[in-house]
């Protein structure tokens, strides 16, 4: 799947690959003192660069595995996941991670907790500075640049978050229930913003979440995964159009299609996720 990035140039040079990620057989048993648990079994999808693919299904499923393997946090028991058409064999540094805890230092702003990416990394200071503002501009955290993560709110601290897994301009995003902490209507802003967020920047989103309508409205693509150990079900494609107007998205026959046949997908073995 393809689409334009006319707001901004691509964050980086694929071409080798149309590829961003892709699984190929992947499957991962944990063994613990007490037993053995297959967490995924078999999974096997990819995800083109600059596409917005979300995975959905119940708790404990894998879905956080899944995105740990594809950092190289973890390797696959068999099978293989590849980033850019290479293997995944350790942690990548082609990856930002947002996760539902935003995770920041307490004793830092939000501009220095941004930049501790650029320290991790060794980044160029004063390209990193530049990433930072302009980050900072489009999640709207503009004059709050110096405030301490107890002075924000959730969305904002999220925001801080989102603008520090970017500011390396990774190819490729990895969220794991990024919003799940979040109140509703905050919620709603954010899934308008990351959008916009990935329209702007032409990176490649994999998101773990629970909201239905949140995968719906975000993606491309969703990938519906059966309870542990987790495979695919399905993958259910998003008719929609690139430029979604929240409101009219929601209210559209294709939104109602996709979220109705996701829910007949879960419904069946959970019906409260
Ligand atoms: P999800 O994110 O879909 O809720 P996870 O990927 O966190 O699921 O976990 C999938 C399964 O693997 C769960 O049964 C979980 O308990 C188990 N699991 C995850 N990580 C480990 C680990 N490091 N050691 C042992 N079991 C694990
Ligand atoms: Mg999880």
């Amino acid at each position: 799947m393809t689409r334009s990035t006319s707001k901004a140039a691509p964050v980086a040079d694929h071409a080798t690959t149309e590829q961003a990620v892709g699984y190929e057989g992947v499957s991962v048993r944990f063994t613990t003192r007490r037993q053995q648990v297959t967490a995924l079994s078999d999974v096997e999808f990819s995800v083109d660069r600059g596409e917005f693919v979300s995975i959905v299904g119940p708790s404990g499923c894998g879905k956080s595995t899944l995105l740990r393997l594809t950092a190289g946090l973890l390797a696959p028991s068999s099978g293989t996941a590849r980033l850019e058409g290479a293997v995944v064999d350790g942690p990548r540094h082609q990856i930002g991670f947002a996760f539902q805890r935003a995770a920041l230092l307490e004793w830092r702003s939000a501009r220095r907790n941004i930049l501790l990416q650029a320290e991790m990394r060794g980044m160029d200071a004063k390209e990193a500075a530049v990433r930072a503002d302009e980050l900072i501009e489009m999640t709207g955290l503009k004059g709050f640049e110096d405030a301490l993560p107890h002075e924000m709110s959730g969305g904002m601290q999220q925001r801080v978050a989102l603008c520090r897994a970017l500011l390396h301009r990774p190819p490729v995003l990895l969220m794991d229930e990024p919003f799940g902490a979040l109140d509703a209507l905050t919620r709603e802003q954010m899934n308008v913003e990351l959008r916009n967020i990935w329209q702007a920047t032409g990176t490649t989103v994999l998101l773990v979440t629970h909201s239905i309508p949140e995968a719906v409205y975000l993606s491309d693509r969703v990938v519906v995964m059966t309870p542990r150990p987790g495979r695919v079900e399905e993958i259910i494609p998003v008719d929609l159009p690139l430029d979604r107007n929240y409101a009219t998205t929601l209210a559209s026959p294709q939104f109602a299609a996709a979220t109705i046949r996701i829910r007949e997908l879960l419904g069946a073995s959970h019906a409260a996720e």
